[in-house]
């Protein structure tokens, strides 16, 4: 049938007047916005974490360490609070606590609280330090037990801080590529591998950005950015927030009044290279920052409509437990620090006490709107997550985070569990875990990002 040219023409003018999915809705419902950070350097001299070889507590301080906190609500109900801190990392107890607050003082539902760390090596210690085989456990442990209520407390106030002051806001995505992490599990020729830059193994260098700006006149709130790479240019002896301090300082300064909020990627088998000089800390940094720089020049996606997000603790199964008389040979080895793990594996088992068979592993998935999908995995996540993720999922933009939520231990894929090696597996002898995780590791956690993300249609 032929369509006159007329009725061809009200056709387009009335179509064009129609409400066009998540664009009219953006306009209808505005998001909100609202931003904090607070200074988190320990005021006494506490002791580090991340490098074993540390014989003594922390000298001051090179930079301050930060968290942060980003609310943005859809103007609907639905909301998420990103936190991010310059932490090696954020223990399981003080992300339920913290969740627990920030949904009781605040009314935003667990799910909808992510927390971030930035993994560097030089900030406090934040386990119980007792049956490890480092010094002075004692002092450690109680020092971090006092820390991480003070980091509950700290993260609790800035997401109530964020929402007194949120205001009328957009937020777009961008990104650019930064090219200094490098992976860092070189074959030695011997069937294994070691820790030593390797310029042929798989990277994620892309760097997103998410720039959220106020309505009223358009200046920048926030600029939340990640990178997937290991927070350790530096084995130092003072509090410094490493590349990624650097990296939300210069971008702070670039652009006064915004909040920079760095969060870690799949970084478990990526290190920045070079390496050990503090001056590099900072070109990473700066490299980082003009990375987002060059990313906020490129033509950006709005984002808008509904904010939805689903997580949960899946039981992520350790491998086949070691026998007594395995442990017991262990025990006796002159391998100090496996033989301290087996002591402990031999104390539970003489105590009446099971090993356990799994461990809380947390998965959450964010949805910005329909274009951004937001991944947060917990754990020291090797790339392959992120690489992965970013193919299966089918959405405009995929964002995917490690170091969120808790970070337990490291998380070979596949791949890295059978290759072994420290992400591997060995890296679990540093914990009192029984044993590593199965070899399904991946594809059980990949099986919870894709059951969430379905949820979130
Ligand atoms: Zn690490």
């Amino acid at each position: 049938m032929k369509i006159p040219w007329f009725v061809a023409l009200l056709i387009l003018a009335v179509s064009c007047l129609l409400p066009v999915g998540g664009q009219e809705k953006a306009k209808a419902s505005p998001w909100k916005a609202g931003t904090a950070s607070a200074v988190i350097t320990p005021e006494k001299p506490m002791w580090m974490a991340g490098y074993a070889a540390r014989k003594a507590p922390a000298e001051g301080a090179e930079m301050d360490l930060f968290a942060k906190a980003l609310v943005l609500e859809d103007g609907e109900g639905g909301s998420v609070a990103i936190l991010t801190a310059d932490l090696i990392g954020v223990p399981r107890d003080v992300r339920l606590a913290t969740a627990g607050q920030v949904a009781a003082q605040h009314g935003i539902p667990p799910e909808r609280l992510l927390i971030n760390v930035s993994h560097t090596h030089c900030g406090p210690e934040l386990r119980d330090s007792r049956n490890k085989n480092i010094d002075d456990p004692e002092r450690r442990s109680a020092e971090a037990k006092d820390y991480c209520a003070f980091l509950v407390a700290t993260f609790t106030r800035l997401v109530g801080e964020a929402l007194a002051n949120r205001v009328e806001a957009g937020a777009e995505y961008v990104h650019a590529r930064c090219g200094f992490a490098m992976n860092r599990r070189r074959p030695d020729g011997k069937g294994g591998f070691r820790n030593a830059p390797n310029p042929d193994g798989p990277v994620d260098h892309r760097v997103p950005v998410l720039h959220v700006k106020a309505t009223a006149d358009e200046s920048t709130r926030a600029l939340v950015f990640g990178y997937a790479c290991h927070c350790t240019t530096m084995g130092y002896q003072k509090f410094n927030g490493d590349y990624a301090g650097y990296a939300q300082g210069m971008i702070e300064e670039a652009h006064p009044g915004a909040t920079a909020l760095f969060m870690n990627g799949c970084s478990g088998d990526q290190n920045p290279y070079p390496r050990r000089e503090l001056s590099y800390a900072e070109s990473h940094g700066r490299s980082l920052a003009l990375a987002v720089e060059s990313a906020l020049g490129t033509p950006p996606r709005s984002l808008g409509g509904p904010i939805r997000a689903a997580m949960k603790e899946i039981p992520l199964a350790f491998d086949t437990h070691p026998t007594r008389a395995e442990l017991e040979v262990r025990a006796a080895s002159d391998d100090r620090l496996d033989a301290t793990l087996a002591k402990h594996l031999l104390g539970e088992l003489d105590a009446g006490r099971a090993l356990p068979v799994d461990y809380p592993y947390p998965v959450q998935v964010i949805r910005l709107g329909s274009d951004l999908t937001l991944v947060a995995l917990g754990g020291e996540v090797v790339v392959d997550y992120s690489l992965r993720l970013q193919k299966e999922i089918d959405d405009p933009v995929v964002w995917v985070a490690g170091y969120s939520n808790d970070v337990m231990t490291y998380i070979p894929s596949r791949r890295v569990w059978d290759e072994g090696g420290y992400e591997g597996g060995d890296a679990m002898k540093w914990k009192l875990f029984p044993a590593r995780w199965r070899s399904d590791v991946e594809e059980s956690i990949v099986r919870a990002v894709h059951e969430l993300r379905r949820e979130l249609e």
